[in-house]
C-alpha cells in the first residue's frame, strides 16, 4: 500500500482508547515518522468500562485498568497532563494550554466525552457528590463506599447509573435510583426493554423512582445529605452519583473552522473531519466518542456512539485512511456493538436500536429476563437487536443488520409474533446549542459557509 510521503508528523489528540488504537494502527500500517500523543489526563491510556463494573465491586483496583499496547509504538512522544487548547489549521499546529505549539501534517482528534456535570456548582461541590468517568472518579467513589454508607442515590438510570446501582447492591449498600424517563435504559433501548430493566432493578432491591427528577442536592457542613425530588419527596443518602450522560470535548476546536460543537465533530464515513462549510478536510481525522460520522448503513445519518468497540474500530479505520493512498480508503461501516453487565445479567446490543420504531421479542422470555429482541425501522428493516443473557446470538443479528434484512419474527415457536412500538423518547430538540453558520458571497464560485461570529445577530 503506497504511503503518503507528505505525512512526516502525525499528532493524536486524546490519549485514551481511540487515541491509543489510532496510534497503534499508524505504526502497524507502517508510519515511521514523528508521532505525538497529547492527553489532558496524567495517566497513560486506561480502560473505562471496568470502572463501573469490576473496579466498583472491588475485584480490580482502579490503577489496574491500563490499556495494553497492541503494537510497539516505537519512538512516540507522549505529552500528558496538559490539554490541547486550539487547533490552528492555518499554521498546521496543535496549541496546548501552556502555549506549546505542536506542528502536524495530519492530526487525529480523539478527545471523547466528559461527564455532564450537576448543574448547580455549589451542590456539585458537596463532599459525597460523585461521577464515574475517570480512574480518579472511581477511586473517590470507592473511598466513600468503603467508609460505610447507609444509602447511595444515583441520578440517571442509563447504563452508567444502572451499573453503579448494581455495584452498590453487590456491596450490600441500599440504593435509590432516580430517572426522569418512565424506566431505566429507555434512551438507548426504548420503553419495552426499559420495563425489563426496571424489573431487574426491583428484583435486586433497588428503590427505583421513575418519572421524577432530582431538583436539588442538599448538604450540611459541606457534605451531601439528601436529594430533593420533583414529586416533593426527599431521599436521605450519604453519596449521590451523578450519571447524566456525557458532554463532547469539542470546545478546544471552536476556532478551528471545523463543523464541531455539542453534537461532536462531524466526519465523513472515512473519518475525515468536515469543515464548517460542509467540505471534508484531508488532514484532520476524527474517531471515538467525539466523532459524529455518516454511516452508510443507516441512510448516511451522522451517528455519535459512546461505545468501546466504535472507538477502537473507528480509530483503526481513521488511522489507516490517514496514511494510505486515497483510493484505498475505507468507510467506518462497522455495525455498532455495546455491552453492559448489571445485576449479574449480560446485556449486549448491536446496531442502532434508537433508530427503530418497532420491536419484536425473537427468543427466550422477557419475564425470565433471558431473551433476544430485534428492532425494526418504519420500512420493516432490522436496525438493531438486544440480548439479555443471550449474547451468543448477537453475531447472528449483526449479520442480519449488515445485510439490511427484514425484521425477523420470533425464532422460538412458543413466542407470539408480536411487533410493538419500541417506545423511544422523542429527541430533545432544545438541547442543541451549536454554532450558527451563515452563507456568504453571491456568485456560485465565490459562495462559502462560515461560522457566524459570536454575538452577531441575524439582519
Ligand atoms: C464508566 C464507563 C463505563 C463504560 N462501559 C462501557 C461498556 O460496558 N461497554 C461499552 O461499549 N462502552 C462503555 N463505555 C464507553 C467507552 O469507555 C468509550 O466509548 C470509550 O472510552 C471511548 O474512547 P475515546 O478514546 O473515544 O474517548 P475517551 O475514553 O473519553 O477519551 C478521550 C480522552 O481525551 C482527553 N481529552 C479531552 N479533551 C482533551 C483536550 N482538549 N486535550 C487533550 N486531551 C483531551 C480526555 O481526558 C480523555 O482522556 C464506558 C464508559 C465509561 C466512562
Amino acid at each position: 500500500m503506497p504511503g503518503r510521503p507528505a505525512a512526516q508528523r502525525i499528532v493524536v489528540v486524546g490519549a485514551s482508547l481511540a487515541g491509543l488504537w489510532g496510534a497503534a494502527t499508524l505504526r502497524k500500517e507502517g508510519f515511521d515518522g514523528v508521532l505525538t500523543i497529547i492527553g489532558d489526563e496524567n495517566d497513560p491510556p486506561y480502560d473505562r468500562p471496568p470502572l463501573t463494573k469490576q473496579v466498583l465491586t472491588g475485584w480490580v483496583a482502579p490503577d489496574h485498568t491500563v490499556l495494553p499496547h497492541l503494537e510497539p509504538l516505537g519512538d512516540t512522544r507522549w505529552l500528558l497532563g496538559t490539554p490541547a487548547a486550539q487547533l490552528d489549521r492555518r499554521a498546521g499546529e496543535v496549541v496546548l494550554a501552556d502555549g506549546t505549539r505542536v506542528p502536524y501534517d495530519l492530526v487525529l482528534i480523539a478527545t471523547g466525552v466528559r461527564n455532564r456535570p450537576w448543574p448547580a456548582s455549589d451542590q456539585a461541590a458537596l463532599s459525597g457528590v460523585c461521577g464515574v468517568r475517570t480512574r480518579e472518579d472511581a477511586a473517590r467513589l470507592i473511598d466513600h463506599l468503603d467508609a460505610g454508607v447507609s444509602r447511595v442515590v444515583v441520578i440517571g438510570a442509563g447504563f452508567t447509573g444502572s451499573e453503579v446501582a448494581s455495584a452498590c447492591r453487590h456491596r450490600g449498600i441500599d440504593v435509590t435510583v432516580v430517572e426522569q424517563a418512565q424506566a431505566p435504559l429507555t434512551g438507548a433501548l426504548g420503553g419495552v426493554i426499559g420495563d425489563v430493566a426496571a424489573n431487574l432493578h426491583d428484583a435486586n432491591g433497588v428503590d427505583l423512582r421513575c418519572g421524577v427528577t432530582v431538583q436539588a442536592l442538599e448538604g450540611s457542613g459541606g457534605t451531601f445529605r439528601a436529594a430533593a425530588l420533583s414529586d416533593g419527596t426527599t431521599v436521605d443518602a450519604d453519596v449521590a452519583v451523578v450519571a447524566l450522560g456525557g458532554v463532547r470535548n469539542t470546545e478546544w476546536l471552536a476556532d478551528s473552522g471545523l463543523a464541531s460543537g455539542p453534537l461532536g465533530v462531524a466526519a465523513d464515513a472515512g473519518c475525515r473531519a468536515v469543515a464548517v462549510n460542509g467540505l471534508v478536510t484531508d488532514d484532520v481525522f476524527v474517531a471515538g466518542d467525539v466523532a459524529r460520522f455518516a454511516h452508510p448503513l443507516f441512510d448516511y445519518q451522522f451517528l455519535t456512539l459512546e461505545h468501546w468497540e466504535n472507538a477502537a474500530v473507528g480509530a483503526q479505520v481513521a488511522a489507516r485512511n490517514m496514511i494510505c493512498a486515497p483510493e484505498d480508503r475505507r468507510p467506518h461501516a462497522c455495525v455498532p456493538t455495546f455491552w453492559s453487565t448489571q445485576f449479574g445479567v449480560n446485556i449486549k446490543s448491536v446496531g442502532v436500536p434508537s433508530l427503530a420504531d418497532q420491536i419484536v421479542v425473537t427468543q427466550g422470555s422477557t419475564e425470565a429476563g433471558s431473551f433476544a429482541a430485534a428492532y425494526g425501522d418504519r420500512d420493516g428493516r432490522i436496525v438493531g437487536a438486544v440480548t439479555f443473557d443471550h449474547g451468543r446470538w448477537i453475531d447472528h443479528y449483526r449479520g442480519l443488520i449488515e445485510q439490511a434484512a427484514a425484521l425477523p419474527g420470533p425464532y422460538d415457536a412458543d413466542l407470539p409474533d408480536k411487533r410493538e412500538p419500541a417506545r423511544f423518547p422523542p429527541h430533545p430538540a432544545a438541547s442543541y446549542h451549536g454554532p450558527t453558520v451563515v452563507v456568504t458571497g453571491h456568485s456560485p464560485t465565490a459562495m462559502d459557509a462560515v461560522r457566524q461570529p459570536a454575538g452577531r445577530s441575524a439582519p
